[in-house]
């Protein structure tokens, strides 16, 4: 087969105006971090871009206190109308620097624009458009007679989709009426500290967003603060483990959002052009560093050739390379870590049996990059077919019946998401009601919307994020 060739489009940088150092966003301002700095890379070259403040105790206790104080004598007295309009206006500034915000994500997360551009940065901007909906409406939405906020949240959130799972966090809790202090994964700081400017931009009052860069020390000093009363974390399923431990017997709120493995399941009469689409959005979408991916491919028997030829040959058409070029497909894996994580697990897979294929394409000579990798004749008990890859790698497994798909799609020890693929409704249903987990797409995957509560079942967390049940978790006494 011939394709055609692509004249290099890339994006622009000159919509940025990128500081060579940025401090921590406490009490409306910057300031310097008593910790040592580190540097911020871009992964698709490992170039510099900025050099990011680290937050220590000491300065998560002035963050803590900054958000304490604009709880009490600002934000707590304001009524919900008037938080909802600094809510919309934050949701407008999104939009008026959207593409500044997508350049800057891509530059940082290696994301590749198209997505950061279309999916992240839109979604950013309806999450806080959203919220600002509900900020005046708390009283009449089923959520208790009175509902009151619950003070200071820590918010800490991974490096997969930054300035979403930063607006996952402040939209909901803000429209609650909290303060909160939310740290940022230490890959991709970046977008984070541009939303701080447009907190600024907004005049949001000072303290009731303060933002502190830092390793996963710092994630643990704010997480442990005794004057926080809300703890929301998204990230691994061990650091989670942690989180709930040191939240444990104190009166703090914990909500998590954690791993998954989700299985992706395809019945002989699906339509199967759609659900070739499908399975690459469910995998390779963000290079499968998505904690909801499709990443357990379960194809009925009969069709399995049939789906795995097609998969192949569409794996064969996506461009991997510059994230800011608008043709790139794949962009780069986000840390030399996370890197060294999936090329540790493929090559477990292959050492187990399964049988291991990957898409040709030119690797860039620096930077952090896999190719789309698919795992075929995998068993429910390889580590392929169990543990969390975060990266682009799919593995495959059979099944006959129903029965057997719900069976394996449960067998794990997660329970994030699901996809379901077939042309009956009432098929989808019936297995859709089966399966243990926290949302289940039809004839779709890696669909978001701020109205959908999101989130797992068993070690993928508890909690849920997104429409009016993601306000309970930031409400006193609030049932969703
Ligand atoms: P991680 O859980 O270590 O990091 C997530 C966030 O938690 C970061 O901001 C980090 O600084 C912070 N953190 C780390 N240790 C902490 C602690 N003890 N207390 C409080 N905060 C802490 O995730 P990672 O190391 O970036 O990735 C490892 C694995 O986690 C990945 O391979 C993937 O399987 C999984 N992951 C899942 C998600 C998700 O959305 N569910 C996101 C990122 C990573």
């Amino acid at each position: 087969m011939t394709f055609l060739e692509y004249a290099p489009a890339p994006e622009s940088k000159a919509v940025l105006n990128l500081k060579d150092s940025y401090g921590l966003f406490i009490d409306g301002e910057f300031v310097d971090g008593s910790g040592s700095s580190f540097t911020t890379i871009s992964p698709a070259d490992e170039s510099r871009i900025a050099e990011i403040a680290s937050a220590n105790d000491e300065d998560i206790d002035r963050a803590v206190a900054a958000a304490r104080r604009a709880y009490d004598r600002t934000w707590s007295r304001m009524s919900g109308r008037d938080r909802g309009k600094y809510l919309f206006r934050i949701a407008r500034l999104v939009q008026e620097r959207a593409r500044e915000l997508a350049v800057a994500e891509s530059l940082d997360n290696g994301k590749p624009i198209k997505e950061s551009r279309d999916v992240d940065v839109p979604l950013v901007a309806s999450w806080f458009f959203y919220y600002a909906g509900w900020a005046d409406k708390l009283d009449y939405a089923g959520l208790g007679a009175n509902p009151r906020a619950l003070g200071v949240a820590g918010q800490v959130i991974p490096w997969n989709f930054p300035l979403l799972m930063l607006a996952w966090k402040l939209a909901p809790a803000l429209a609650a009426g909290n303060t909160v202090v939310l740290k940022p994964a230490e890959t991709t700081p970046l977008t984070a500290l541009i939303f701080a400017e447009i907190l600024q931009q907004a005049d949001l009052p000072a303290g009731v967003v303060n933002i502190v860069t830092g390793a996963g020390s710092t994630g643990a000093a704010l997480v442990r603060h005794p004057d926080v009363d809300k703890v929301a974390f998204t990230g691994s399923t061990g650091v989670g483990r942690d989180i709930a431990r040191a939240v444990a017997g104190t009166n703090k709120k914990l909500t998590l959002e954690l791993g998954g493995k989700a299985a992706n399941i395809v019945f002989d009469d699906a339509p199967v052009d759609q659900a070739i689409e499908g399975i690459v959005n469910g995998i390779f979408f963000n290079q499968g560093h998505v904690c909801c991916a499709g990443s357990r491919l379960l194809v009925q028997e009969s069709i399995h050739d049939e789906v795995i030829d097609r998969l192949k040959s569409r794996l064969s058409t996506l461009r991997l390379g510059d994230p800011l070029d608008k043709n790139t497909d794949i962009g780069a894996i986000n840390s030399a870590a996370q890197l060294a994580r999936i090329r540790e697990l493929s090559d477990i897979g292959e050492a187990e049996g399964a049988e291991r294929w990957t898409a040709e394409c030119a690797i860039p000579e620096k930077g952090f990059w896999f190719a789309p990798t698919i795992f075929t004749g995998v068993e429910a008990s390889h580590r392929i077919a169990r543990d969390e890859v975060f990266g682009p790698v799919l593995s495959v497994l059979t099944f006959r019946t129903p029965a057997e798909a719900i069976a394996k799609a449960n067998n794990t020890p997660y329970g994030l998401s699901a996809g379901i693929w077939s042309d009956k409704g009432s098929r989808i249903l019936a297995v859709a009601d089966r399966l243990r987990a926290g949302v289940v797409w039809a004839n779709t995957f890696n669909r978001f919307d701020p109205s959908s509560p999101f989130g797992g079942y068993k070690e993928s967390g508890y909690g849920r994020e997104g429409g009016r049940q993601g306000l309970t978790a930031y409400l006193k006494g609030a049932a969703a």
